[in-house]
């Protein structure tokens, strides 16, 4: 199954032109490439300076992965669900525009009768492959029950059109704030994100766009990851298999990734939550660019020198922030793994 997973990956890629891998936004991109040809220079330059060590040992033993070949039970409950939907079809109004993402648009659907919303998500499936891929992050996704991750409640595939329906965030996203937080209130977001993830790990999942585009917030300041199109499977029958490609948010991406080789799942997500947790506490990012000429970039990931003296950092005042931030910045994917581990949880949550 997993290897399923991985193939409908490797065809996502394809119809950019010279470079196999696919950029799918012009700013803060999204980048995937499962493929491992075709590198663009950025990871052969990464790759000739050859620092970062891979480790692909399986680690955890309490995972009880998702399916992505669905199950009778699954598909009837959905089944029945967007039934139910259709049957109260009029009673749903369209409230407004949520968002627009790469593949489709996000609407939000109001029920005049119960007052319950929806956001609406409709993607138009690439065609290349059956089922598409679209289809998977779906069945993968509606498995998933978590307060911070939002829910897929059913989805419906209308030819090539997917309809997903998700719980509504009605607090706009992490993307959206332009000032660095109090430092409360970042580690109370972190703590929350962290749980998110560690219940995704724990159902075999690795999100690997973790962004705050991706964080979404409701009124209450419950953060939700949502976005699960580059999500991929790293359990299959109980061994952990290693994930390959140039996936995810150039900045928000672990060192690995842009070696060409291998690497291990979890430890990408805990390095984007390291980028994100940076980008909460300075509203900026740790480095310009993700890249080898970039200089903050190259001190940290390459020559392993520190750059807490940098602007930036040095706005960070907690010293349990900085501490935190390091452990999820280690370059060793195995050392951010085993640092993740022994966050210890009050800390995050109190200061
Ligand atoms: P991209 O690849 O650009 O991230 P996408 O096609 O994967 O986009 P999403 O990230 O899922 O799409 O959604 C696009 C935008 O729609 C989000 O950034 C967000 O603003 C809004 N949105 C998506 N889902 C929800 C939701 N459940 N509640 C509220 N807003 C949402
Ligand atoms: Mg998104």
């Amino acid at each position: 199954m997993f290897f399923f997973r991985l193939f409908f990956c490797c065809c996502r890629q394809g119809n950019s032109g010279e470079e196999t891998w696919t950029t799918r936004k012009e700013t803060n991109k999204t980048i995937e490439n499962t493929s491992g040809k075709g590198r663009s220079n950025l990871q052969k330059e990464t790759e000739s300076r050859g620092s970062t060590k891979i480790v692909t040992t399986p680690t955890r033993t309490t995972v009880s992965p998702v399916t992505i070949f669905p199950t009778r039970e699954l598909l009837e409950r959905n089944r029945e669900k967007a039934q139910a939907h259709t049957n109260s079809e009029k009673e749903w109004e369209d409230v407004k525009f949520l968002g627009v993402g790469v593949f489709g648009y996000v609407r939000l659907l109001r029920n005049v009768k119960t007052e319950e919303f929806l956001a609406f998500k409709e993607v138009k499936c690439k065609p290349t492959t059956f089922p598409s891929e679209e289809l998977i992050e779906s069945i993968i996704h509606s498995q998933l029950d978590h307060e911070n991750v939002i829910r897929l409640f059913f989805w419906r595939k209308v030819g090539q059109t997917l309809f997903m329906y998700l719980e509504y965030a009605n607090g706009g996203s992490l993307g959206d704030l332009k000032e660095a937080l109090a430092e409360h209130d970042a580690l109370r977001y972190f703590e929350q994100l962290r749980e998110g993830v560690d219940f995704l790990h724990s159902r075999g999942v690795v999100h690997r766009d973790i962004k705050p585009d991706n964080l979404l917030l409701t009124e209450d300041e419950v953060l939700k990851i949502a976005d699960l199109g580059l999500c991929s499977i790293f359990v299959w029958r109980g061994v952990e298999v290693p994930q390959r490609g140039f996936v995810g948010t150039q900045n928000y991406m672990a060192p690995e990734i842009f070696t060409g080789r291998s690497y291990r799942g979890p430890p990408v997500d805990m390095w984007a939550c390291g980028v994100v947790l940076f980008n909460m506490l300075t509203a900026g990012l740790p480095w310009r660019r993700a890249i080898s000429n970039d200089n903050n970039y190259v001190l940290w990931v390459h020559r392993k020198k520190k750059i807490f003296s940098r602007k930036l950092w040095n706005t960070i005042e907690g010293l349990s922030s900085l501490s935190l931030l390091k452990r999820l910045l280690a370059v060793d994917p195995s050392e951010r793994d085993s640092n993740w581990l022994q966050l210890p949880r009050q800390e995050n949550t109190h200061q």
